[in-house]
């Protein structure tokens, strides 16, 4: 089954639509949803993988244009690759503020996000296995893949634990 988005996913995803800069203190005021709870979400959406990152968005409008030509002129006299690069970039960012003005007409309530088990990454099409540590989830298809995982990687789930009680 996959991840079903309720309104308190939906309510956080809204506030950092807004703004990404927000804390999760200040998402709680905003949503009435408590702190604890509004970090929890937002680490669930970011461990299925549908928060990729939070960056920043900018206006290139406000830069002058002579400026950024000419840097990637310079660039592009520097290297040929480096130059493709920059255009990457900049048509990137240009996406990323497309889809955040649309993303907030297409979040939904009862949006469902696929989900993959972690081991095999075969579709879950059942409940999920859930499997947290630290400040992660991972999601599996089947208790065998679950504990599959677990052995494979017991050294590093261990590390990571450690990291994060001792921080
Ligand atoms: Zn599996």
């Amino acid at each position: 089954m996959p991840l079903q988005l309720d309104e308190y996913d939906v309510s956080i995803l809204q506030a950092l639509i807004k703004d990404g800069r927000k804390s999760f203190r200040e998402i709680s005021r905003e949503t009435g949803i408590t702190t604890p709870t509004v970090k929890a979400r937002f680490e669930r959406l970011i461990n299925v993988g549908f928060i990729k990152s939070v960056s920043p968005i900018f206006d290139f409008g406000i830069v002058d244009e002579n400026t950024i030509s000419q840097y990637l002129e310079n660039k592009n006299r520097e290297h040929k690759r480096i130059e493709n690069e920059e255009e990457k970039q900049y048509s990137i960012q240009h996406m990323q503020q497309q889809q955040s003005r649309d993303a907030r007409f297409r979040i939904r309530k009862g949006m469902k996000i696929k989900l993959d088990c972690e081991f095999c990454r075969g579709a879950i099409t059942g409940d999920p296995r859930v499997f947290r540590f630290a400040n992660f989830e991972r999601f599996f298809c089947c208790n065998v893949c679950m504990s599959d995982y677990k052995q494979k990687y017991a050294g590093r789930i261990e590390s990571i634990k450690r990291d994060y009680d001792g921080s």
